[in-house]
């Protein structure tokens, strides 16, 4: 019944994109998906036409329309000038959480990780990805990192969900909040507070570091593992290559209204239009698509289908090895394959199972953050200042000292060099200088400071930006220097 199909928008991407989207939408049919298809079309030609976002204005109609978008990779023509349609789809969409799962399919694909079964969540929307960047002085470029705790709740809220969704045991946290204890610092915190509303899993917390050398060491001892931004960019795929495959990953954005699916890989320009490329990945990102819009026990049939074809060594040639593999087939055939065995499951690899999707859950965010006594207590002035002598430097700025303001500190690149620095410590032309009360612990003005840099402007001195300085309740909202 029409009634019944869910609108979603397909685009069928460029290189091998066309052939593996025909051959997952083939297989999902064949099983059953109940799918009312509007195609769109992205990537080269589009490019090549001068839209430099790769996607035409009527695509975002399409999409606005069905909020669903499972999408077929596409080639980025060589040159400067064109904008990521990833970016721009994740940043224009909202598509907060990237969620790719990481299994191996031992012994029937090769993989020194026989029991891997991992998957990452990745924060999507700030870290150091809001892309503001700044180049400061001659020596010193700047990129913000940005956390902030509803986007923090929002993926560690989705990740415990996806575990419950998924009857997972365990949930793991990455951040480095050893070093930024603000920004990675919140991170943790909030995984630790939502992490209590979810008691019946394991939890634990890694410093990414470590954390990476035991993901890429010992795969198996992790489950679901939730991280910000970068962390999560660099370890999902280092996860895809550890598990044998990128051809056979897929991935899941998922936004509060939209969402998008795909296969992990590109679009192997070198294999197109040879009925070879493996369509396993994109049809991964599919069955994360079919539990997304409601129809789990379709995304079981085609995920068990696969899981039996995979066993019964049909590869394509990407996995083909002989001795394990049994036939090497094209694109079309594997799709055959798999669409033989709807109904099936594997015999011995873990049959798939999925329960359906909780909306009402997984977008709950905390209300907005209460309000802390916020108090105004000082402001760090960034100069560029030629010379390298930190103590001339300090007393230089000691003379702007008045109006109930002074110098505490001035530090270069995150060290303290003044009062009593070390005279090995390097400096660029990039310094910082800490203002605060005259009096011990008080309160200033955003006067005093208007002030402050009124007098340095008139002095000649070259300021490139502010960072207030603020308490909130009482504690500390700014690190100090080092050896401060
Ligand atoms: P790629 O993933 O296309 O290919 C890497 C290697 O894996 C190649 O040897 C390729 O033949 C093989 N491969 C990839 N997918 C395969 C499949 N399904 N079956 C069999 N073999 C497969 O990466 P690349 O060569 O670095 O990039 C090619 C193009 O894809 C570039 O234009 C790049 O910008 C684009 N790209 C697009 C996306 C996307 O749309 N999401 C992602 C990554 C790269």
């Amino acid at each position: 019944m029409a009634s019944n199909l869910v609108p979603i928008t397909v685009a069928h991407g460029d290189g091998i994109g066309p052939e593996i989207m025909a051959a997952s939408l083939h297989i999902m049919q064949e099983a059953g998906a109940r799918l009312a298809i509007e195609t769109i079309e992205i990537g080269e030609k589009v490019y090549l036409r001068g839209i430099n976002a790769g996607i035409e204005p009527s695509a975002w109609e399409s999409l606005r329309r069905t909020k669903v978008f499972f999408k077929a990779p596409i080639t980025t023509p060589q040159g400067g000038g064109f904008k990521s349609l990833n970016v721009t789809t994740r940043k224009t969409l909202g598509l907060y959480a990237n969620v790719r799962p990481c299994v191996s399919y031992a012994p029937y694909i090769e993989t020194k990780h026989p029991n891997m079964d991992v998957v990452i969540v990745r924060e999507n929307e700030e870290d150091l990805y809001a892309g503001i960047e700044h180049r400061q002085t001659d020596e010193v470029y700047q990129c913000l990192k940005l956390i902030s705790r509803p986007g923090s709740e929002k993926i560690i809220r989705y990740a415990f969900e996806y575990a419950r969704r998924n009857n997972r045991k365990k949930v793991t946290c990455f951040s480095k909040d050893n070093i930024m204890k603000f920004t990675d610092g919140l991170f943790h915190k909030v995984f630790d507070e939502i992490g209590a509303e979810y008691p019946e899993f394991e939890k634990e917390h890694w410093i990414v570091d470590i954390g990476a050398a035991k993901l890429a060491d010992t795969p198996e001892a992790f489950d679901v593992v939730v991280m910000p931004n970068l962390y999560g960019d660099i370890l999902s795929d280092v996860a895809a290559q550890i598990a044998g495959s990128v051809g056979l990953a897929g991935s899941a954005n998922i936004g509060t209204g939209a969402a998008m699916f795909e296969a992990i890989h590109g679009s192997a320009p070198r294999r197109a239009g040879q009925n070879l490329a493996n369509p396993s990945g994109l049809l991964h990102g599919g069955i994360l698509m079919l539990v997304h819009i409601g129809q789990p026990e379709i995304a079981e049939r085609v995920h068990n289908a696969w899981l039996r074809t995979i066993e019964d060594g049909i590869h394509t040639y990407d996995i083909y090895k002989e001795g394990v593999s049994k036939q090497k087939v094209g694109t079309k055939e594997f799709a055959e394959a798999v669409v033989a065995r709807l109904g099936q499951k594997p015999e011995h690899l873990k049959a798939a199972s999925y329960a359906k999707d909780t909306p009402e859950h997984k977008h709950h965010v905390n209300g907005t953050a209460k309000r802390a006594n916020k108090q105004l207590v000082g402001v760090d002035v960034f100069f560029q200042w030629n010379e390298r002598n930190p103590v001339e430097f300090g007393k230089k700025l000691e003379s702007f000292n008045g109006d109930g303001i002074k110098l505490t500190s001035l530090s270069n690149r995150g060290v303290k060099v003044y009062p009593g620095g070390f005279e090995e410590t390097f400096c660029t032309d990039h310094w910082r200088a800490g203002f605060m009360s005259q009096q011990e612990n008080g309160p200033v003005t955003h006067e005093q400071i208007v002030k402050l840099l009124d007098r340095l402007a008139k002095a000649g001195l070259d300021f490139i930006k502010i960072e207030n300085l603020y308490t909130f309740d009482g504690q500390k909202g700014y690190v100090a220097s080092q050896g401060e």
